[in-house]
């Protein structure tokens, strides 16, 4: 199976450990470049994006996790870690790994709308419908050429693919559906 990590700087990392648990994975939690190495696949969690940058750089992890990606690592950013893995950045701008070409809005749903539930379809993943929890979510403006949208919400992209990088602006780690992770343990093995 593939050897899969979490990054561990700020945010719901232990959740995402805990579902890859679930599907058998002993996940490694990554707080320093050196656990990077021999990784077949990573997850940014969800949580506060400046603050987990902010630590990335202070780690000088900013520019091994785009040689990660560089040398065919997978990458599944949650929320958060979305917008970390964006091409850019707005409300307001910010510093990002540029790993996935998507313009992303953070906080996108305002202040009514911070938290919402939802589900919507997801044909790559089958029935049901994709639960959906939103919590202060960013929203995907714009997606490039080879981005893949695999489900929406409210008419905008919700789960993304481009190559070996996955994106949800939503966490699937709070809920009890466990099929995107095993979507990207796929991913992360080359399976998908
Ligand atoms: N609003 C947060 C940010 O801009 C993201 C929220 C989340 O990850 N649940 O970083």
């Amino acid at each position: 199976s593939p050897r899969i990590g979490v990054l561990a700087l700020q945010g719901s990392f232990a959740l995402h450990t805990a579902v890859l648990q679930r599907l058998g994975i002993e996940a490694v939690e990554v707080r320093r470049t050196p656990a990077l190495d021999g990784l077949d696949g990573l997850i940014i969690p969800g949580g506060e994006s400046s603050t987990m940058l902010k630590f990335l750089l202070e780690e000088d992890l900013f520019e091994p996790l785009r040689t990660f990606h560089q040398r065919g690592g997978a990458l599944y950013g949650t929320c958060a870690g979305t917008i970390l893995l964006a091409r850019a950045v707005q409300n307001p701008a910010q510093q990002s790994l540029a790993l996935l070409d998507i313009e992303i809005q953070r906080n996108g749903y305002g202040r009514q709308l911070e938290s919402h539930l939802g589900a919507t379809p997801c044909p790559e993943l089958g029935e049901p419908d994709l639960p959906l929890v939103m919590i202060r979510a960013p929203i995907i403006s714009a997606t490039g050429a080879d981005v893949h949208v695999l489900a929406k919400w409210r008419g905008q992209p919700a789960f993304v693919r481009e190559g070996r990088v996955l994106a949800t602006t939503f966490h699937p780690e709070l809920t009890t559906d466990t099929r995107i992770h095993a979507y990207f343990l796929e991913v992360a093995a080359c399976i998908r």
